[in-house]
């Protein structure tokens, strides 16, 4: 696996990395970070929540210089996400002297106008506001050495297409451009065609996004020996924290009932639960005093436990997507994770579609012998 370490970057960077807690680079920060430190252009795609923004956002600010001008834009497709992005950079950049502004439409434009005047760096804008500034030229792009269209897709979902082209033909030809999308519809496509030159293309697929630090495999069992096949298996495995999950609210209640019956530490998450009900159950899992949440999918929305060293599917999801935000709750940081999956004859083609999904077969394994199950 890569380390930041390995990328040549200053140790101002490296240190702010480190503070954030990225412990290694993400597949798509892996592929596209060297390239862009060599100047390319590049289209960077890759699903949301893949860390495209520090991709950019390092090899970018390692670029920076002391000149005191806007050096680089960044286009976003709404005011939350200029917000956003501007934050990440600030963080990354705190052990370097770079100013980052938001640039957006429903902040007062004066004061805008007024932080531009003392010299920025980097503008992240939506292109409304930016095409406002331009028109009012209180903002000068011809010294921008790095422009970066952010979340394509959704700017042309909204509109923005001819705004950004306006943009575009007035920054500094001489300029690096970089693109970043979850998608690439044909309209993207053109203008990076039109904009772009001979840009570097980058795409993570899902698979790839989810296979190196989650090892999955699946059990074939039988609907009537379920409870028990699922108590070999985690008998036998080395469990931290471990989410199960059931398809269900009265399946999460039996399995919690049932294994609690069986003497293991579970404890169950489902919709029926009162708010304090559920903090309470979230409390005893963090500090590890229940080894096992038995959850659905609805009630597990949102939770980000350190130490979850195993994704049990009881119950197979029917849906591919789900699968993959199950076995996406172990694995994180950096650390490896198991996904088990046990799956019954009727369930081997959700099985299949889940595969197909993300782009990997999912291998068998026998279930553990008894005399394995100490
Ligand atoms: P995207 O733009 O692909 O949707 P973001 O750039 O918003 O994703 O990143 C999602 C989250 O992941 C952010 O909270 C970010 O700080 C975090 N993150 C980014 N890179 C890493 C990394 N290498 N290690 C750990 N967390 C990371
Ligand atoms: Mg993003």
């Amino acid at each position: 696996m890569m380390k930041f370490e390995d990328f040549q970057i200053s140790d101002q960077l490296k240190r702010a990395i480190t503070e954030m807690g990225f412990e290694a680079p993400s597949p798509i920060q892996e592929k596209v970070i060297p390239e862009i430190l060599q100047r390319h252009d590049v289209i960077g795609q890759a699903q949301t929540g893949t860390g495209k923004t520090a991709a950019f956002g390092i090899p970018l600010l390692e670029h920076i210089t002391e000149e005191s001008h806007v050096q680089s834009l960044i286009l976003t497709p709404t005011r939350e996400l200029a917000i956003q992005v501007a934050g990440e950079l600030q963080k990354l950049s705190r052990f370097k002297n770079v100013k980052t502004l938001p640039v957006y439409g429903g902040q007062s434009i004066g004061q805008q106008i007024k932080s531009l005047k003392r010299g920025v760096d980097i503008v992240v804008g939506t292109p409304g506001r930016i095409l406002d500034h331009l028109n009012r030229r209180t903002l000068k792009l011809q010294n921008v050495h790095t422009l970066i269209l952010d979340e394509a897709d959704e700017m042309l979902d909204m509109g923005f297409i001819e705004d950004i082209e306006k943009i575009l033909q007035q920054v500094n030809r001489e300029r690096q451009t970089l693109l970043f999308s979850a998608t690439m519809p044909p309209p993207i496509r053109k203008l990076s065609n039109k904009y772009m030159k001979q840009p570097k293309q980058v795409t993570i697929s899902k698979g790839e996004v989810t296979a190196p630090s989650i090892n999955q495999v699946y059990y074939k069992v039988l609907e009537k020996n379920k409870l028990d096949s699922l108590c070999r298996v985690i008998d036998s495995e080395t469990i931290e924290l471990g989410i199960i999950f059931c398809r269900t609210k009265k399946g999460v209640a039996e399995l919690t009932e049932a294994l609690q019956a069986r003497g293991y530490m579970a404890d169950g998450l489902h919709g029926d639960l009162t708010q304090s009900q559920r903090d309470l159950v979230m409390k005893k899992f963090r500090d590890s005093s229940v080894e096992f949440l038995i959850a659905t999918d609805v009630a597990a929305r949102g939770i980000d436990v350190q130490n979850v060293s195993h994704v049990i599917n009881y119950d197979i999801p029917q849906d591919p997507e789900s699968y993959v935000h199950r076995i996406g709750r172990t694995g994180r940081a950096g650390r490896d994770g198991i996904a088990l999956t046990l799956v019954t004859p009727r369930e081997m083609k959700h099985l299949r579609s889940i595969e197909a999904e993300i782009k990997m077969t999912i291998p068998a394994q026998s279930l553990p012998s008894v005399e394995e199950v100490v």
